[in-house]
């Protein structure tokens, strides 16, 4: 496995994609329709890209080319043993009125870490990155000028190999796509309500919960499922061993915010999904002067702090909805509320500081933007 990764680096360098433009995109006309309140994840771009590989070959045939749906064997091996990966990042207009990606290299680091983790073949950074570039120069029209709105790209992998031996596939299909996207909540964002699932947890130690793969989201819609029959938004999950520490949602990370001003965020032990959002918080947070700790938190800590008015804020936090404040948390043994309920003033600082940075409006002493133009 590892001789073949390295192949596949190896005989990528240099690889140039062929770019084959729509020969009918969406006429410009509906296209300022569909931007104008595209929702999340609805509207497609006119283009995607493709990459190939197999063993021989090592990654080749790179394509920008028409969205169109693929042509698949109905034995390809995702379709039975779920060797899949993902990522989720944007490009935004800028201020001045350029385009930037943001941390686009950690996506890519942590793709092939994903990559690693299923047994898949790692795509060399620096191709994830031109592809990401190539589909935003080929799609740029697409980016909404309305706020809050940004190019959403879905860069993701599947095995493709035609065999249902149980086995790492021995050829794969890298793609991305792209998709408008409005602000994720409209009109600022309201505080959430949050089911603790007791029952269900998404990681176990030594299993997938780092990688971002498409498993993980599969065996978390039940717990969703619960949380919505239960009158929440989200779900929070507990540790698999003890149900009683903190560790994420089902699609992001989550902070504290504590009585003393200082922050706190669970680890990255392993089954934790390493968001890059995250870990832009934690930078900006203590470029503010601002105490940040990574430590286990418990569940009857959180409710008894909570409730004594050590605990002041909580939020959520990934790339789809940047900052979502939390308001209430909802368990089998009664339900308690963070704070006010309502967003709360660090909450919202860390999001201003966030998007401020991401749209060009304010410095970016970490060099995070990656521009396009
Ligand atoms: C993608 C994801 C996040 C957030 O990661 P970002 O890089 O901040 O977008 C958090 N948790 C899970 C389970 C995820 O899949």
């Amino acid at each position: 496995m590892l001789d073949k990764t390295t192949d596949g680096i190896e005989s990528s360098r240099g690889l140039t994609f062929v770019r084959q433009s729509h020969p009918r995109p969406v006429d410009a006309n509906e296209r300022t329709r569909l931007l104008e309140n595209p929702g999340f994840g609805r509207v497609f771009t006119d283009h995607m890209v493709t990459i190939r590989y197999n063993e021989a070959d090592g990654w080749h045939d790179a394509r920008v080319e028409p969205r169109a749906p693929f042509q698949m064997d109905a034995s390809s091996a995702v379709l039975h043993y779920a060797q899949e990966i993902f990522e989720g990042m944007k490009a935004y207009r800028l201020a001045d009125g350029g385009t930037a990606l943001f941390r686009p290299e950690a996506n890519a680091r942590r793709f092939r870490s994903s990559a690693r983790r299923m047994a898949m073949a790692e795509l060399p950074e620096e191709l994830f990155l031109d592809s990401i570039r190539e589909l935003v120069r080929a799609d740029i029209d697409w980016i909404p000028t309305i706020p809050g709105g940004s190019l959403y790209l879905r860069p993701f992998m599947i095995a493709s190999e035609v065999f249902l031996g149980v086995k790492p596939s021995s050829e794969y299909l890298y793609a991305v796509i792209a998709s408008s996207v409005g602000a994720y909540f409209k009109g600022g964002a309201p505080a959430v309500t949050l089911w603790v699932s007791e029952e269900y947890t998404r990681a176990a130690p030594g299993g997938t919960g780092a990688a971002k793969c498409g498993g993980n989201y599969a065996t978390s819609l039940v717990a969703q499922a619960e949380a919505i029959r239960q009158g929440c938004d989200q779900v929070l999950f507990l540790d698999a061993a003890e149900r009683r520490w903190i560790e994420e949602l089902g699609g992001m990370n989550i902070f504290f915010v504590f009585d003393d001003g200082s922050l706190a965020t669970p680890p990255l032990t392993g089954t934790i999904l390493p968001g890059i959002t995250r870990d832009s918080i934690i930078t900006m947070a203590r470029d503010m002067g601002l105490t940040v700790r990574e430590e286990p938190y418990a569940i009857d800590q959180c409710r008894a702090d909570a409730e004594s008015g050590r605990l002041r804020e909580a939020f959520a936090c990934g790339t789809a909805a940047v900052v979502a404040p939390i308001g209430q948390m909802k368990m089998r043994s009664g339900d308690f509320m963070i704070g006010s309920g309502g967003p709360g003033q660090t909450t919202q600082r860390m999001l201003a500081a966030l998007t401020n940075i991401q749209r060009g409006n304010a410095p970016d002493p970490h060099g995070w933007l990656d521009r396009l133009d």
